[in-house]
Order: C-alpha cells, then sequence, then structure tokens
C-alpha cells in the first residue's frame, strides 16, 4: 500500500492512457499471443529484503520496457497469505486506473468477493496493523482511521455486497 507519492501519480496517469482495454487483458488470460497483450502482462518483483522508505507492502511501476510491473517489499513478506492477496489485487487495481487509495482498496475488496469472515480480517489487519497507505508519517490509530474511510467509501467494505 502502498503507494502515494507525486510522482507515481503521475505515471499512474500516463499508465491509464496507455493501458490496454479489458478486451486484451482477457485474451491474454485466455492465452492469446499477442505481442501487445504479452507486453502488458503485470510483471511482480520481490525485493522483500529491503524495506520500503515509506513502510509500503508494494507499490506499481514499470520495467524498462515499460511493461506494468509491482514491486513487493519487505513488509509484505510478513503479511499473512490472505492479507498478500489484497495487496497484489490492490495493486493491480492501480494498473487498471485506479489511483486513489481508497479507489484501489474499493476494487480490491469488489474483486475479491470475500465472505463475512474474510472481509473481517482485512479489517482486522489493517486496524490492528495500523495500516494507512494515504500517509507516509506513523501514528498511532491511522489503521483505524484509514478503515473508516473505506468502509464510509466503498460498499464491499462496509458489508453491502457481500456473498
Ligand atoms: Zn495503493
Amino acid at each position: 500500500m502502498i503507494t502515494g507519492s507525486h510522482a507515481l501519480a503521475v505515471f499512474l496517469a500516463s499508465l491509464a492512457i496507455s493501458l490496454c482495454t479489458f478486451g486484451e487483458v482477457a485474451a491474454a488470460n485466455r492465452g492469446t499471443k499477442t505481442q501487445a497483450a504479452k507486453h502488458r502482462t503485470v510483471r511482480e518483483v520481490y525485493r522483500t529484503g529491503v524495506n520500503h522508505p515509506r513502510r509500503y507492502f508494494a507499490e506499481t511501476a514499470r520495467d524498462r520496457s515499460g511493461r506494468p510491473t509491482i514491486i513487493y517489499y519487505r513488509r509484505y513478506s510478513t503479511a499473512p497469505g490472505y492479507f498478500k492477496t489484497f495487496i497484489r489485487t490492490h495493486e493491480r487495481c492501480h494498473l487498471s486506473g485506479h489511483r486513489n487509495e481508497i479507489a484501489a482498496n474499493c476494487c480490491a475488496l469488489e474483486r475479491m468477493r470475500l465472505s463475512k469472515r474474510g472481509l473481517a480480517a482485512i479489517r482486522h489487519y489493517i486496524v490492528s496493523r495500523d495500516v494507512n497507505s494515504e500517509t507516509a508519517v506513523d501514528y498511532k490509530g491511522q489503521g483505524r482511521l484509514f478503515w473508516r474511510k473505506i468502509e464510509s467509501r466503498c460498499p464491499p467494505a462496509s458489508g453491502r455486497k457481500l456473498r
């Protein structure tokens, strides 16, 4: 979380324009090996031996060829499996054009189609570990504040669209 620098926002703005249509992604997922689809496959890089200076679990970038990339840092490796899935989905949501942190969380929760228990686990992790990707400044209670924003702005977090 995961992201948030101004430079990244600029990058994401350009990425949103150059990113493929969903049709092309679907074609890539079906195994259609067009050059365009191959180029747009998300690359994942594990820098889990390194702490991100702003405590991010992961962030998005582009590799030298311009391919969308997710880079994972040490904090990611300390998270339980269900939260790793949430982080990965959150970053993929950024790559799909959700630039804002809350919007990326809403997108991730929507895509994960969590059970009530699954949602409660994500909530508990965010609150108890003080996860807040909107700020680089550490303070107690930021996880709770972050969750409140998520809950008030995205239907899946409030349980309205749960299975
Ligand atoms: Zn983010």
